[in-house]
């Protein structure tokens, strides 16, 4: 599984425009994002990326995911106490969650303005976004159960 290099340059071009600099392992952590389609929490890149960098801490793979959610590179989903995931998918889209493993699937769907326009009519919110998701059970889990 690789992103296209393209991708990868962008999000580095987008850096560097920013003032970030680019050291070796913000790039790893950047292309680990990039590779990865299951919206991982920190611990988890960590340790995907431990052996390559033994003095990297999980608080340095934070502070990447800090500055890169700051420029807008990706996106930090929080679920009450439990670590943040974190998506470099900043388009808009939905998430399926399976409740089994933690598995966290992209889908799209058309975006549900209406519900934005109605709760800020109701509420008199000034609504910024929204985020749906829907629970389940993950085909791979499903498959795992019916044996
Ligand atoms: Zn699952
Ligand atoms: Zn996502």
């Amino acid at each position: 599984m690789t992103v296209s290099n393209n991708r990868l340059q962008e999000a580095i071009d987008t850096l560097k425009d920013s003032g970030v600099r680019i050291t070796p392992q913000r790039h790893a952590v950047l292309e680990y994002l990039l590779n990865s389609m299951t919206h991982p929490t920190a611990d988890d890149i960590y340790k995907a990326l431990e052996s390559k960098f033994p003095n990297m801490s999980v608080a340095t793979v934070y502070n990447n995911l800090r500055v890169f959610r700051e420029i807008g590179l990706v996106r930090e989903l929080t679920y009450g106490d439990s670590s943040s995931r974190f998506d470099c998918n900043t388009t808009d889209h939905y998430h399926a969650i399976c409740e089994s493993c933690g598995k966290i699937v992209d889908f799209h769907y058309p975006s549900l303005n209406e519900v934005e326009s109605l709760a800020e009519q109701v509420t008199g919110f000034d609504v910024s976004h929204h985020r749906m998701e829907v629970y389940g059970t993950c085909s791979q889990c499903k498959a795992k159960a019916a044996h």
